[in-house]
């Protein structure tokens, strides 16, 4: 792991960032380039301002940065809806019903938190597991990718190989590489 850090001294003229002109992840010849951009968090002329970073992957890395998907979201959706299910009908089965109009639908509502939670928090579970599994296919940096409940609330960029994060008040931004040449080469490059 090699991580660089790049400071930024005006957020609203971030500053241009130079990739090598290779895969992230493997150090191939890249064969395409993901056109990520960070949000800057504050505003010129009435737009937001956003910093390029544009990533390259080669063909191989580019199709199993797609895959992640499936061994992520797609996992948690699934496992988290089928345990939801299998929660909210015992749930639902022993709340209490109620007696007047207004707690006539406390057994559903009932049912329905509860397997909101069980979903949750299961299809967490069965995530990390699976990326656990996965780790050595898709490099350690897919531990570090939030879970999916959490990314809403994470900030942080991830690629194949590459995890890129903000400091706090953005004073700098932070590229961790899986490839220790290709992120010295990159800290050479934006140095
Ligand atoms: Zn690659």
């Amino acid at each position: 792991m090699h991580t660089v850090e790049i400071p930024i001294k005006d957020a609203k003229n971030p500053p241009k960032i130079n990739f090598p002109d290779r895969c992230v992840n493997c150090g191939k010849p890249k064969h395409t380039v993901m056109p990520l951009q960070l949000n800057m968090g504050v505003e010129k002329r009435g737009q937001g301002v956003l910093m390029d970073f544009p990533v390259p992957l080669c063909a191989e890395c580019e199709k199993k940065e797609r895959r992640i998907t499936y061994v992520t979201l797609v996992p948690f959706l699934i496992a988290g809806f089928i345990l939801g299910v299998i929660a909210f009908i015992p749930a639902m089965l022993i709340a209490p019903a109620g007696t007047t109009q207004q707690t006539l639908n406390f057994p559903f509502v009932f049912g329905g938190f509860v397997g909101m939670v069980v979903g949750v928090i299961g299809g967490t579970i069965v995530e990390f597991i699976l990326k656990l599994l996965l780790a050595p296919a898709y490099g350690q940096l897919l531990l570090k990718r939030p879970l999916t409940i959490l990314s809403l609330f994470n900030d942080s960029e991830d690629v194949i190989g590459l995890s890129a994060k903000f400091t706090e008040k953005k004073r700098s931004l932070k590229v961790t590489f899986e490839n220790d040449d290709v992120g010295k080469e990159f800290g050479r490059l934006n140095s």
